[in-house]
């Protein structure tokens, strides 16, 4: 034997638990030992000598076998796992070593063989396994992997797919200690640093997100969930941990955050787990404006976002979460924030639930800020009340009725319109007419009502109703409300109560009427009343003047009106004088405010000559003044013939005795108290007797009225000849001494004697006597004077008669 495989020969090489063959460079086997036999079958005799190829399995490619060789007859070793074959034909799976040893100059080939078969079957199922659990791995989207509890960073295990998250790294994770915190990205390194020391971890699970730097350089966001494992007495024994690429939720998120910025409203995951743990796993950034709270803030725990909720809010907020994770029906609540800054923001959320597998339960909602929104309501509650109480101030009455497919049916009303129908907004709001009024009213109503809404324009109507306040009449609009499709839905109604108007008109109407008719009567009676009317304002000026006016003062009311009453037709007296403005009965009647009634006076007439008339002045408080007036010429006329006839005597025109005293007695009374002259004559036919005796009465009559004919011409306007007693006449001669007189009666007596005659007795001849007095201012009546006068005639017949005597001054009457 070679002294070396001496050395190696022995119990060692005997006992060994590996096969062995040694062979040379040749390939033919030196040796064997016992362990070979039994691996392989082949008794030490019969492989000595021959070659290895016996063990060949056909299995192996040739390329396996040549780089078997190339390897060793270089010197080198070889190791590898190898399919050979038994003696008895059946494979085994051997770790074989083959190396070379060169001893004394001589290289020989030593091969370890040891059977692992069962290892590599195990192995096999294992790699099964692991291939299945790889597969299960690669198909899970996260990254598993373990670290030792020992501080260091390099994993014990990282799963395949890790090439999937970050890409072909350079060394295997396994052997490179800087796989991990090296590709953090360096913003986030530091965070993630202090994660490391598990003992300050609050319990035994962590989760972090940070970016890991993928083989071509770009970042992708992890999210790493660790699991510290413990043995079975507690102590710490590994890290398990899953990375989950999480850069697309990421980005999902950012895209998410972009547009949830511009939302007025929050975006959200609400978590709550079993035990009541709450956490928004996302909110958007709109959670900052709404809350005044950092989405990051409130990842992992919701108690600020809760804390925030008004105090007044916050039970409701519990009661319907807890309403929503336990039926699972989408959570919905108005409430309120109190924003950090003070001010309070109305919110509106609601969210959908979805339950977890661990139980936990998810929402997806939207919170929106609706304190705009709420602001707008109010603002609009406002205005409604604002609106209603413009509508309930409303002197109309107002509604609004809509139009349903089954009819009309009254909307709102106002105050005005509840009390006259005395109906209350309850029964009036959503009725149709049908319920509130009886059959022919509501038809009415209806009939306007369509008729408005098929002409499409504001309808005006008079109606009358009965009402809470009995039979009204009423002026009414209706106007149809079209929305932006030209639809109309609404029609407004604009009811008046213009009952109390209506009879206002009717009575002015018929005060009127009557007023019309009064006025006409009043000017037919005023255009044919005989007495003259005119009115005069408070200046005096003519107003009115009727026809009858106009026929007695010759005037037209178109020349009168206007001018001053008074000055036109009143200012002058009979002789001509001016009527003094204060002495007109019409403008006293006017200033005293009293009637003057029948009171005689003249009125000029347009020729200028005056007119007598009766007038009744009647004041018309703040106008002035109405004056009737008659015409009394003729009056006047007949009144003047009368007083002439009851001073006259009838048969020689002459005055008689009655009015020939009155004469006397004022003519004393001038005679007295002027100093006046005044004379008497008293004048007696001689033998009158013997005319009537002789030719008759009727003659004697004649002789009389042809004597006072001589009479009349015989004496001035200013005297008087009376006929005193029944062939007795007296003269007064005014401003006349008794020589005057004496004068006068001489011519009188002559006269007579030679002119009075009686046509049917040229023949008969009369004469006069006469005696004459003058009146003197001591006697104690005129009549003293007429009775000196009376005695001269008695001398004048005793004397001769057909003379005239003087009276004496002092001598009394016979
Ligand atoms: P003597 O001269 O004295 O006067 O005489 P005498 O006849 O005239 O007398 P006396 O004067 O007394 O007469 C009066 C008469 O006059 C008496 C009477 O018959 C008459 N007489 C009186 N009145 C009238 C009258 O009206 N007509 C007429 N025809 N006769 C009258
Ligand atoms: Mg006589
Ligand atoms: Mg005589």
């Amino acid at each position: 034997m070679h002294t070396a495989l001496a050395l190696l020969a022995g119990p060692l090489f005997e006992h060994s638990p590996d096969a062995i063959l040694i062979a040379d460079t040749n390939g033919v086997v030196r040796d064997v030992n016992a362990e070979f036999t039994r691996l392989t079958g082949y008794a030490r005799e019969e492989i000595v000598g021959k070659t290895p190829r016996l063990l060949k399995s056909g299995q192996m490619s040739l390329e396996f076998y040549r780089t078997l060789w190339q390897t060793v007859l270089s010197g080198q070793r070889w190791r590898n796992d190898i399919l050979n074959r038994r003696k008895d034909g059946s494979l085994y799976w051997a770790d074989e070593i083959i190396q070379p040893i060169t001893l004394d100059g001589e290289t020989v080939l030593v091969s370890f063989q040891r059977d692992i078969t069962e290892l590599r079957r195990m192995r096999e199922a294992l790699d099964e396994e692991r291939a299945r659990l790889d597969g299960f791995l690669r198909a899970s989207p996260a990254v598993l992997y373990a670290v030792p509890a020992t501080g260091t960073t390099q994993p014990l295990f990282v799963s395949e797919n890790v090439k999937d998250l970050l890409g072909n790294l350079p060394v295997e994770p396994c052997s490179d200690p800087h796989w991990w915190l090296e590709r953090i990205h360096p913003e986030d390194r530091d965070a993630v640093q202090r994660t490391l020391d598990f003992r300050r971890w609050p319990d035994d699970t962590l989760l972090r997100r940070y970016r890991l730097r993928h083989a071509d350089g770009h970042y992708v966001w992890v999210e790493d969930k660790v699991t510290l494992v413990r043995d079975g007495q507690g102590r710490p024994q590994f890290l398990s941990g899953a990375l989950l690429d999480v850069s697309r939720e990421a980005e999902q998120r950012a895209l998410l955050d972009k547009l949830a910025r511009h939302l007025p409203g929050v975006i959200y995951i609400f978590k709550r787990t079993p035990d009541d743990h709450m956490s928004f796993p996302y909110a958007s950034e709109g959670m900052r404006r709404i809350c005044g709270i950092d989405p990051e803030a409130v990842r992992e725990d919701a108690t600020p976002f809760f804390a925030s909720v008004h105090p007044e809010d916050q039970a409701a907020m519990r009661e319907t979460s807890d309403h929503s994770v336990a039926t699972l029906e989408p959570w919905r609540l108005l409430y309120r924030h109190v924003h950090p800054d003070g001010h309070i923001v109305w919110a509106e959320g609601e969210a959908t639930p979805e339950r977890q597998p661990d139980g936990s339960t998810l929402w997806y909602g939207f919170i929106a800020d609706i304190t705009a929104r709420v602001e707008a309501e109010r603002k609009l509650r406002e205005q409604e009340v604002l609106y209603h109480t413009v509508l309930d101030n409303l002197q109309e009455i107002c509604y609004v009725a809509e139009v349903t497919p089954e009819g009309f049916r009254f909307r709102t009303g106002n105050a005005k319109l509840y009390e006259l129908f005395g109906l209350s907004p309850e029964r009036w709001i959503g009725a149709s007419p049908r319920e509130l009024f009886p059959p022919q009213t509501a038809e009415h109503i209806e009939k306007n009502l369509r008729r408005s809404l098929e002409e499409g324009r504001t309808l005006r109507t008079e109606t009358a109703m009965a009402t809470a306040h009995g039979w009204r009449e009423f002026s009414a609009s209706i106007t149809p409300l079209f929305d932006e499709n030209g639809r109309a839905r609404y029609l407004v109604g604009l009811v008046m109560d213009v009952t109390e108007y209506k009879r206002a008109i009717r009575r002015a109407q018929e005060a009127s009427r009557i007023a019309a008719e009064r006025a006409q009567t009043l000017k037919t009676l005023l255009d044919a009343v005989g007495e003259g009317i005119f009115g005069i304002d408070t200046d005096g000026a003519i107003v009115f003047w009727n026809p009858a006016a106009e026929r007695i003062l010759g005037y037209r009311a178109s020349e009168v009106l206007g001018l001053d009453a008074h000055q036109t037709i009143h200012g002058q007296h009979p002789d001509g004088t001016p009527h003094p403005r204060q002495e007109c009965p019409v403008l006293r009647a006017m200033l005293e405010n009293k009637i003057i009634a029948r009171k005689e006076s003249y009125f000029l007439h347009r020729d200028g000559h005056l007119i007598p008339v009766l007038l009744t002045a009647t004041p018309v408080p703040g106008s002035g003044a109405v004056v009737v007036f008659t015409d009394i010429t003729q009056i006047k006329a007949m009144q003047e013939e009368l007083r002439h006839q009851a001073e006259t005597d009838p048969l020689t025109g002459l005055a008689n005795r009655r009015r020939f005293f009155t004469a006397l007695l004022l003519a004393g009374e001038r005679v007295a108290r002027k100093g006046d002259r005044c004379a008497v004559l008293m004048l007696d036919l001689d033998h009158f007797k013997a005319v009537n005796d002789r030719y008759g009465h009727a003659v004697g009559d004649a002789v009389l009225r042809s004597f006072a004919e001589i009479l009349r011409d015989s004496l001035r306007s200013s005297d008087l000849a009376g006929r005193v007693g029944g062939e007795e006449f007296a003269v007064l001669l005014p401003h006349t001494d008794l020589a005057g007189a004496l004068l006068l009666a001489e011519r009188i007596r002559h006269a007579v004697a030679s002119y009075c005659r009686v046509p049917q007795h040229p023949e008969l001849r009369m004469t006069v006597s006469i005696g004459a007095s003058e009146l003197l201012p001591e006697d104690p009546s005129p009549e003293v004077a007429l009775a000196r006068a009376d005695a001269a005639l008695y001398r004048a017949k005793q004397e001769g008669r057909n003379r005239v005597v003087a009276a004496c001054a002092t001598s009394q009457p016979d």
